[in-house]
């Protein structure tokens, strides 16, 4: 093979790297700079070149999906397949070693994997067994205590007992809980990597082995490591010993760490030069970009030099300008997800391919609004990176609660909430429900009424069966399901989240992954409320292309739970795409890392959902500047056209809020975007835009006697006030204005007299 194939397509300073003769390498460089590409061509020249056997080389990327990807770009470049080469992250890697030496990680040989549901159920069990009030300790807490430890590499027995602030019983359950686990061979995620290391700590004939085998050692997303990812690495490159051969080489950007609220430590690009010392140590940094436009690039340079400590590098490209960025401005999350399927039909219209669009968002949550549309207007999308909104396990548990109460003989929904949140049902009891269920042949919730009500379970038993199905009953009738006194859709399903206590249930701890679930249910009210609005047009024509077939049938009379229900599971079973189809991409800002896309969309830029509210509460400012990373991922992605969207307001949990665009907007230069904003009139229907001069902050699009949304507005009696929502036109125009001393209120605009 031509070694040109290898050289030719990298500058001068990705070639340094590529072929370095240097024994650790630190290639330090931002966003779409070529890292990526050094990594897969630094393999490619080893093997073609310096004849390192595949079977030397470990390559460690950060997610399944990109080490899939550099394997195929290695075996592009090299025309030839490379299979005993270890690609792969860091966990799948030290699951690997673990299976070829379970003996010697003194595991069982059939060990299972297990997932953070699993682990929470077996610490909620150990908890109860050991008598811990769940109420007051909820368990995914010690949950995250136990990872924690575990990712920085401490065993129960190597706690300090000043981290426990008084919580002693979190070290008891991490103890029987680490035993329960080797007792019946069961390895959460975060054990591979505390297991691995142990291996090359505890097992040096295996170590030794390994050190033997790999002679060079590649890592992309360096700063993403943590502290015993690092760790493991260290130890395998054996950079402690004078005689160690093996080469490294790290791939990172400080300024993209956005997994530091999970152990992950930027200071390990600081730390590299200084540990990794055998031998000599170089650091390439690379400069040029060759994934954006020109406007983007100075847009994330803008952004990200408001963060402080960086370890500084310059972007540069050769590229054009391109187009400006778009700012759009929409009056609620409907309208945004409306503009962005606008554009993105546009794009489809000039020949432009799905699959290169990306809509990303700072918390899962946001894709509903943007798979509403996207299913509406029978877009094929595809979300990365965590469930599609209704096949969430929170939202599944609510749902289940609706279908429940729509319909007693909905036996999944009922096993699927029996116990959920806990309510002392055990599993022995639903067992028994189900035999007699079985027997009888009728539904579960029948057979629970009956076996409650007969003496048929324990005392204990029957009374918390009982409770559950008063909980029904009585939701049923709070929700008019049974009276003429019924509450709108979004009242009731904001009364089901509620009653059924499901958001205590899964907001319990304090973490991350807690509050998304909880954010999620509050985005079901907003669903519901969206429903309430505007209808389903999918379920519309369903329901008349059947009633077309069954004309007898009083069909329309299904209530609008009912419609809500089959709006849901239309929408959980169809729209996303198949893997082969070409379609729009949608996920969080966290797992866009590494990729790159034509034409992308960040949505909802507002203060308090992106940056998160939760860093804005954090006054050390640590957390801020995470979410500005976060977002410079997120502006780097974009290859030709970038749109940022914010909402003038947003609801939150079934009420419309006042939404403030994200700081990070302001820190774009206004030379380099265009502000878009949707003309009031248009709002109920397509998205229509009118472009306004970002500097004078003016309409100059040619809409009639505009009020809009964010307008000043004076009123005689009632004063200083905006404008924050407009409804209806000509003489039954309405707005709602928000007043400095009068709180907010809705006037007629042609009574109100309002001084414009
Ligand atoms: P990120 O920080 O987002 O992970 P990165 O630094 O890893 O980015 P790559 O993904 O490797 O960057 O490269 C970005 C884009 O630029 C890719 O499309 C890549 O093919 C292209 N590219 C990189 N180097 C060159 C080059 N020398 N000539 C032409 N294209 C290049
Ligand atoms: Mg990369």
């Amino acid at each position: 093979m031509d070694i040109s194939q290898i050289i030719d397509p990298l500058n001068k300073a990705q070639r340094a790297a590529v072929c370095s003769e240097a024994q650790n390498t630190l290639v330090l460089a931002g966003a779409g700079s070529g890292k990526t590409r050094v990594l897969v061509h630094r393999i490619a020249w080893l093997v073609q070149v310096e004849n390192v056997s595949p079977y030397s080389i470990m390559a460690v990327t950060f997610t399944n999906k990109a080490a899939g990807e550099m394997r195929f770009r290695i075996e592009n470049l090299l025309k030839t397949p490379v299979r005993n080469m270890w690609v792969g992250t860091f966990h799948g890697l030290a699951h690997r070693l673990l299976r070829s030496h379970w003996q010697d990680a003194n595991l069982l040989e059939n060990f299972q994997i297990i997932d953070s549901d699993d682990q929470l159920r077996l610490i909620k069990r150990i908890m109860k067994e050991m008598g811990i009030d769940d109420k007051k300790h909820p368990p995914r807490e010690t949950q995250w205590f136990v990872n924690e430890c575990k990712d920085d590499g401490r065993r129960a027995a190597q706690v300090n007992q000043r981290e426990l602030h008084n919580r002693e019983f979190m070290l008891d359950v991490y103890q029987q809980y680490e035993a329960l686990c080797q007792r019946t061979g069961m390895v959460d995620f975060a054990e591979l990597l505390l297991r691995a290391h142990e291996l090359w700590l505890y097992k040096p004939h295996v170590l030794k082995h390994y050190q033997q085998r790999f002679s060079h050692l590649l890592v992309d997303e360096f700063q993403d490591t943590n502290t015993i990812q690092y760790a493991w690495l260290k130890v395998l490159s054996g950079n402690n010993l004078p005689e160690t051969q093996m080469t490294t080489m790290v791939v990172g950007d400080d300024d993209q760490s956005i997994y530091g609220w999970r152990g992950a430590k930027i200071e390990h690009i600081r730390e590299f030069s200084e540990d990794f010392k055998s031998g000599s140590t170089e650091t390439v940094r690379l400069e040029q970009n060759y994934r954006s436009t020109g406007n983007i690039l100075d847009a994330a340079n803008a952004v990200i030099a408001n963060n402080s400590d960086r370890m500084g590098k310059q972007l540069w490209t050769e590229d054009s300008e391109g187009e400006l960025l778009q700012i759009y401005r929409a009056f609620n999350e409907i309208d945004e997800a409306a503009y962005v399927c606008g554009q993105i039909e546009k794009w489809i219209e000039n020949g432009g391919k799905r699959s290169d669009i990306a809509i990303l968002y700072r918390s899962n949550a946001q894709s509903q609004p943007h798979e509403y549309e996207l299913v509406k207007r029978g877009v094929p999308y595809r979300v990365y990176g965590g469930l599609r909104f209704y096949d969430r396990a929170e939202i599944k548990d609510a749902l289940a609660y609706m279908r429940l109460i729509a319909n007693r003989e909905d036996d999944a929904a009922f096993e699927r909430i029996i116990n959920t949140p806990t309510r002392g049902i055990g599993q022995r009891t639903v067992d028994n429900i189900r035999q007699v269920a079985k027997e009888k042949q009728q539904n579960l919730w029948q057979t629970a009424v009956e076996l409650a009500a007969n003496q048929g379970l324990t005392a204990r038993a029957a009374t918390s069966v009982q409770k559950f199905i008063d909980l029904i009953e009585e939701l049923q009738i709070d929700a008019g399901e049974a009276t003429q006194d019924s509450l709108n859709l979004t009242e009731q399903v904001t009364h089901i989240v509620e009653a059924s206590m499901l958001k205590e249930h899964h907001g319990k701890e304090n973490s991350e992954r807690s509050q998304a679930r909880v954010e999620n249910l509050d985005e079901l009210v907003n669903a519901a409320k969206r429903f309430d609005e505007q209808g389903d047009p999918l379920l519309d024509a369903m329901l008349e292309a059947r009633d077309e077939v069954q004309e007898e049938d009083d069909t329309n009379n299904l209530s609008p739970m009912a419609e809500f229900l089959a709006h849901a599971a239309l929408e959980a079973g169809e729209g996303q795409a198949d893997e082969w189809q070409d379609c729009v991409q949608l996920m969080s800002l966290h797992s866009a890392k590494g990729l790159e896309f034509e034409l992308v969309f960040l949505s909802g830029l507002e203060q308090g959902l992106f940056p998160h509210k939760n860093a804005l509460q954090d006054y050390v400012g640590g957390r801020l500047e995470e979410e500005r990373r976060l977002c410079y991922v997120g502006i780097t992605r974009a290859r030709q056209q970038l749109h940022l969207s914010h909402a003038e307001s947003r609801t939150i949990y079934g009420r419309s809020e006042l939404a403030r665009p994200s700081q990070f907007l302001t820190e774009i230069p206004a030379s380099l975007v265009s502000q878009v904003r949707a003309v009031v009139e248009n709002r109920q229907g397509a998205y229509g835009a009118g472009r306004f001069n970002h500097n004078a902050s003016k309409f100059s699009s040619d809409e009639e006697d505009g009020v809009y949304i964010g307008q000043s507005v004076s009123h005689k009696k009632f004063g200083e006030g905006m404008v924050v929502d407009v409804e209806g036109s000509g003489a039954r125009a309405r707005v709602q204005v928000s007043f400095d001393t009068h709180g907010t209120r809705w006037l007629m605009l042609n009574v109100a007299k309002l001084d414009l």
